[in-house]
């Protein structure tokens, strides 16, 4: 498997680490701030191989050289990662000073030893002082990448000694370029995902690789059937399912609307499903659209309460039916 399938890297910031890393400009060390989830955790482990490969030509994402395979597995003698552990409120001072006596020890393999501190903000009061003495006495060759999304919940000292690195939302391109290398899908079917996710990673995840097949599901057995009813047991059980069936019907209906406008694949958001759209822009009126489109809307609205969710996919599906 290629070592880094899955990863949410941003290649600008790493190519920007790559620069300063053949130019012999590297600080001591770095701020990543960005929303959570965003890739700031695998961007700063893709910069921890970075620094210590082996590659003759240098770095590429996915290298397998036995430095970046072991940094991988989380078993480089030089590259440490501390974060919160999972049954704290805060991450433990005792968790820096360990990493901080590490970094007085020799360089064991690589060419520089890094630190990777995730969720900085974690750190108490106390962790973030014996913190801030690493910053003011740097041991030499080493790197230290702090990930934080609430970069304000860190000590000022902290934040002035070091860089910062901005991480700002993916395009549509590396998002769905992410999509399907993690889902195995087909590029298409990713375009769909990163669309129907606004472009958001975390809404992506938490929408899942199962989203399509349900996706599937809604149009085949719901909106492109004659009878929905078993559609909406299976796909409409509950609060958050019901949300997700009504966007997918909506979506779909916009990219309908769109089509009868004259508009090609690449303004659609399921362009993947653009038979199925056609067949529907063929089918129905530009007035019938609106009137589905606005129940749709107005059932969006109303999905904070399951019940009427339920009576108005019905009422929506009245609609949908031509005579
Ligand atoms: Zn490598």
């Amino acid at each position: 498997m290629p070592a880094d399938q899955g990863h949410l890297i941003h290649n600008n910031i790493l190519e920007r680490f790559a620069r300063l890393n053949t130019s012999g400009r590297l600080a001591h060390a770095y701020l990543f701030v960005g929303p959570a989830g965003i890739g700031k955790r695998d961007t700063a482990r893709a910069v921890a191989k970075l620094v210590n490969c082996l590659a003759p030509g240098g770095f590429r994402p996915g290298c397998d050289c036995a430095s970046c395979r072991k940094t991988e597995a989380g078993n480089h003698p030089d590259v440490y990662v501390v974060h919160r552990e999972a049954d704290r409120q805060e991450l433990r001072a005792e968790l820096i000073r360990d990493l901080m006596e590490r970094f007085n020890l020799r360089v064991w393999e690589g060419r520089m030893r890094v630190g990777i501190i995730l969720n900085a903000e974690d750190m108490n009061t106390v962790a973030q002082s014996v913190f801030l003495k690493t910053l003011e006495e740097p041991a030499p060759k080493t790197l230290l990448i702090l990930t934080a999304s609430q970069s304000g919940l860190l000590l000022p000292t902290i934040v002035s000694r070091c860089q910062p690195v901005y991480f700002f939302q993916l395009g549509y391109a590396e998002l769905a370029e992410w999509i399907k290398n993690e889902y195995h899908v087909e590029p298409v079917e990713a375009a769909a995902l990163a669309r129907f996710g606004q472009g958001s990673p975390g809404r992506v995840r938490e929408l899942g690789p199962g989203f399509l097949g349900t996706r599937n599901g809604i149009i085949d057995e719901f909106i492109m059937a004659r009878d929905g009813e078993s559609a909406v047991k299976a796909y409409c059980a509950d609060r958050d399912s019901a949300r997700i069936f009504l966007e997918v019907i909506l979506t779909f209906f916009r990219d309908v609307t769109l089509i009868r406008r004259g508009l090609g694949a690449e303004y659609l958001i399921h362009a993947d499903r653009i038979e199925a759209a056609r067949t529907l822009a063929a089918r129905y009126s530009d007035e019938d659209l609106d009137r589905i489109v606005e129940q749709a809307v107005s059932a969006i609205r109303g999905a904070g309460e399951y019940m009427n969710v339920k009576v108005a996919v019905m009422l929506l599906k009245e609609l949908m039916r031509k005579p």
